[in-house]
């Protein structure tokens, strides 16, 4: 059974793995901070899994992370007694890049040239096992789950295979063994078997991991004769804290940083930390982070949500789709509530009032955090729109009790101006007396939409129009009715009465002459293109091409038409 069995990377995995043993990313010590970050959501996993499985038989009483150093072998071990891994998800989860994006990622790596390039990509994909191939040349893992007849060993130095062999000893949940580069004789801040080096690391980026991070460290005192005594201690690093369980003033900037880093499995910083606390009727905590970057399956079939359940301090879930709206599945944190049973299950949560109410008030202080953010700070809040406003968006479709704040905190281009987007406020503010509607255009492309001929009257006339270009403009411009009284009117569509009444007169004056003149050519045209139109008629809504083809005010748009063709309908 000892039988080694040797297997090939994905194709992913190999080149991320590539990256990460050429990578001079400035932070190696991160790699610290991925593993202790799985070993703590390995026994998070072994709790929940003791108690719902009364049958299981381990051993939880003392749950704990283990750092050990070997000096002369230069080796470090990061060890927990979690749920560890079958064989086969050793396979799919360290030998596949089990992540989604990645086919994103893999046409990112093929552009990626440079030193530069590859560590901003290391930083968006936020990658937590390999990392380790950044200061290991081999890396050994042994791991053993629980009610599994053996463990499993996993070796690779990082190039295109992997070993892989059954072992009949291996103690329960995960060891990950680091073989450690050659230290680089300049370079003493990166010596991974200093013990203060790993204190240091461990205090700055997991100091609030709920389990204990134990390390040997020695001691040197002066025995009774005088001479140096060296002693041995257990020391846990880490000071465990639960961060939601503190009030903000308490928690540093940089405390919080980490912590996102851990809950959203993520390398960039928050735009926006939001501590919340409830008392009273249902009580919970809740720490909640908006990223800076959007990760690259925000549309993907299977993405997740970010929010993690816990019940008193307890890990219950992660991706907890019920506390959080699908609009804003891009934000990430915790909800400890205090009053649910341990033993709640997706189903309950589906039906459960508390989570209801916890969920309506989280949309709500996460839309609030938005708008003071496009109040108080508009560089941030365009970061924000860059990354989410897609996503953003879709709550206007969906979320009608938050329509008007949604509303109030979206921007769109506009024909005002090329750089800057709009808000409606401002758009309603520019609205030309006696324009009532909020005029648009949706379709593919600013450039296509300013070169579209529906645009012309609206150009000539100096009359602002929103130029929508994400596809889910198309849905919720057409099920929102208004924004503050204003209707939204599709420039492609029916009549768009943009004149004045003189104007108008002198205009209907010239369309009778005009249609004396062209009677013929209208007649005929309407006879030739019978099948394929309804109407021919002339227009003032052209300055500058000769014809147009027009939508009924009721018909679908193109860009929806197109829409409904791709998804086969
Ligand atoms: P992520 O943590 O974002 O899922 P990682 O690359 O860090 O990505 O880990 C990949 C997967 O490997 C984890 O999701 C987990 O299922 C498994 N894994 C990694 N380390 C451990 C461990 N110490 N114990 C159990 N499973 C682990
Ligand atoms: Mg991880």
């Amino acid at each position: 059974s000892t039988h080694v069995e040797q297997r090939e990377f994905q194709a992913e995995a190999r080149q991320l793995l590539d990256l990460m043993i050429h990578s001079i990313y400035s932070n190696k010590d991160t790699f610290l901070r991925e593993l202790i970050s799985n070993a703590s959501d390995a026994l998070d996993k072994l709790r929940l899994e003791a108690f719902r499985n009364k049958d299981l038989n381990v051993d939880t009483s003392d749950l704990h992370i283990e750092l050990d150093v070997d000096k002369d072998a230069r080796t470090l071990t990061i060890r927990d007694n979690g749920i560890g891994m079958s064989r086969d998800e050793v396979v799919d989860l360290i030998g596949t890049l089990a992540r989604s994006g990645t086919g994103e990622l893999r046409k990112k790596l093929r552009e990626a040239k440079d030193a530069a390039a590859s560590e901003e990509l290391i930083g968006q994909f936020g990658i937590g096992f390999y990392s380790a191939f950044m200061v290991a040349d081999k890396v050994t893992l042994v791991t053993h789950k629980p009610g599994q007849d053996a463990g499993t060993r996993w070796e690779s130095s990082g190039e295109s295979t992997y070993t892989i062999e059954d072992v009949e000893d291996a103690p329960q949940g995960t060891s990950v063994t680091l073989h450690l580069k050659p230290e680089d004789a300049d370079d003493h801040l990166y010596d991974y078997t200093s013990q203060w080096k790993l204190e240091e690391i461990v205090k700055k980026y997991s100091d609030f991991i709920a389990w204990p991070i134990r390390m040997e460290v020695s001691r040197t005192t002066k025995g009774e004769d005088g001479t140096d005594e060296v002693t041995f201690e257990t020391k846990t690093l880490n000071s465990q804290k639960a961060l939601w369980a503190r009030s903000r003033d308490e928690v540093s900037d940089d405390e919080y940083h980490e912590f996102y880093k851990h809950v959203a499995h993520a390398w960039d910083e928050p735009l926006e930390i939001i501590p919340m606390r409830a008392e009273g009727t249902f009580e919970y905590q809740a720490l909640l982070f908006i990223p800076t970057h959007a990760p690259f399956d925000l549309f993907a079939r299977e993405r997740k949500t970010g929010i993690q359940l816990y019940v008193k301090r307890v890990f219950i879930m992660d991706d907890c789709e019920d506390l959080i709206p699908e609009y804003l599945r891009f934000v990430k944190g915790v909800v400890d509530a205090q009053d649910l049973s341990l033993n709640v299950s997706r189903e309950i949560l589906q039906q459960d009032r508390q989570i209801r109410a916890i969920r309506r008030r989280l949309t709500k202080k996460v839309l609030s955090t938005v708008k003071d953010m496009a109040t108080q700070d508009a560089d941030k809040y365009r970061t924000f729109w860059n990354e989410f406003g897609r996503v953003l968006k879709e709550g206007l479709i969906s979320d009608t009790d938050n329509r008007d704040t949604l509303l109030a905190i979206s921007s769109f281009d506009s024909t005002a101006s090329a750089e800057e987007q709009t808000t409606l406020a401002g758009y309603v503010e520019r609205m030309k007396d006696g324009q009532d509607e909020i005029y648009y255009i949706t379709g593919e492309s600013r450039q296509l939409l300013e070169s579209s001929p529906h645009m012309e009257a609206f150009t000539a006339k100096g009359i602002e129009v929103l130029l929508l270009t994400d596809p889910v403009d198309e849905m919720w411009v057409t099920s929102v009715p208004e924004f503050e009284g204003k209707a939204f009117r599709s420039v492609a569509k029916g009549e768009v009465d943009l004149d004045t009444e003189d104007e108008k007169k002198a205009a209907e004056a010239e369309r009778e002459e005009q249609e004396k003149e062209f009677g013929d050519l209208l007649t005929w045209m309407k006879e030739t293109l019978d099948e394929h139109v309804k109407e021919v008629r002339l227009s003032s809504r052209l300055t500058t091409s000769p014809a147009c083809i027009v939508g009924d005010t009721f018909s679908m748009s193109p860009a929806l038409e197109r829409m409904y063709k791709a998804s086969g309908q």
